[in-house]
C-alpha cells in the first residue's frame, strides 16, 4: 500500500487537542487517561478521539508527522511528553507566532532539497488552510472539523480515500 501523502503536518489547539490555547497551561502536567493530561491546575486537555491509531498507522506506512503550533515552546513541549505524543513526531515546529507559513516552510527546509514526497497541513483555522495551500505547491491543506471530521477520517485521507 502507497499512501498519498508521506508528510503530515498538524496544529495542535482544537486540532490535535481540545484546548483552544495550550500556552495559557501551566505546568507540571500530569497523565490523567490515555486520552488526557492535566495541568498544574488541574486544567484538562484531551487528546482527539483516534490521533493515537493514526500515529502509530502513519509510523506504521513510513508516514512523517510533524507539527506547525503557535504556542509558547516551554509550555506545549512538556505537555507533548506527557501525553507520550512527543516520539511519534519529527522536527516538530512551535514558535509563538502566528505565521503558519514560516512554520511550514521551516518543515520543508529541514527536509532538505531532494524531498519529492507530498504533504498534507491540517489546522482547525480557515485562514492558516488556505495560506498554507496557496504558499507550497508540495502540500495540501485541510481544515479539522470541515474538510476532515475526525482523525478516522484523516486516516483515510492520507491513504487516498476522499478528495482534498
Ligand atoms: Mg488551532
Amino acid at each position: 500500500m502507497k499512501p498519498r501523502y508521506d508528510l503530515l503536518i498538524l496544529d495542535l489547539d482544537l486540532t490535535v487537542w481540545d484546548h483552544e490555547d495550550a500556552s495559557s497551561l501551566v505546568p507540571p502536567y500530569r497523565r490523567v487517561s490515555e486520552g488526557a493530561a492535566a495541568d498544574s491546575r488541574g486544567t484538562t486537555i484531551r487528546l482527539r478521539p483516534g490521533i493515537r491509531e493514526l500515529l502509530s498507522r502513519c509510523a506504521e506506512w513510513g508516514i512523517r508527522v510533524t507539527v506547525a503550533s503557535w504556542n509558547r515552546p516551554d509550555v506545549v513541549f512538556p505537555l507533548l511528553r506527557t501525553l507520550d505524543l512527543d516520539r511519534f513526531l519529527w522536527n516538530p515546529v512551535i514558535e509563538f507566532h502566528p505565521d503558519k507559513v514560516a512554520m511550514v516552510a521551516r518543515i520543508l527546509r529541514a527536509l532538505g532539497p531532494e524531498w519529492d514526497g507530498r504533504g498534507l497541513f491540517v489546522d482547525d483555522r480557515e485562514e492558516n488552510v488556505r495560506a498554507v495551500a496557496e504558499a507550497f505547491e508540495r502540500v495540501d491543506a485541510v481544515r479539522f472539523g470541515v474538510d476532515v471530521k475526525s482523525f478516522r477520517d484523516l486516516t483515510e485521507l492520507l491513504v487516498g480515500g476522499g478528495e482534498v
